[in-house]
């Protein structure tokens, strides 16, 4: 068995218990980033009147369904 004094076993605990805390934190976030950025992928603003609608399909000129405008598909900022 090896003997280790208290504070060094705190010291080793706690670091891995931060150390795996912050993993899980960033990789949730990542996770999370994706998911946003795949979202906006799909959602189109219309230029000319501002409806905003989701399209999964991949072409590359959508209609909006409010004013039947063909729209590019651009990255959606959000705001
Ligand atoms: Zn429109």
């Amino acid at each position: 068995m090896i003997r280790v004094p208290i504070s060094e076993f705190l010291e080793i605990y706690l670091g891995a218990v931060l150390f795996w805390t912050f993993a899980v934190w960033l990789i949730s976030n990542w996770v999370r980033r994706r998911r946003d950025i795949a979202a906006r992928r799909l959602v189109i603003r219309c230029t000319i009147c501002g409806h905003q609608f989701r399209d999964p399909s991949q072409n590359p000129l959508t209609r909006c369904p409010a004013c039947g405008r063909l729209n590019e598909r651009t990255a959606y900022s959000g705001l």
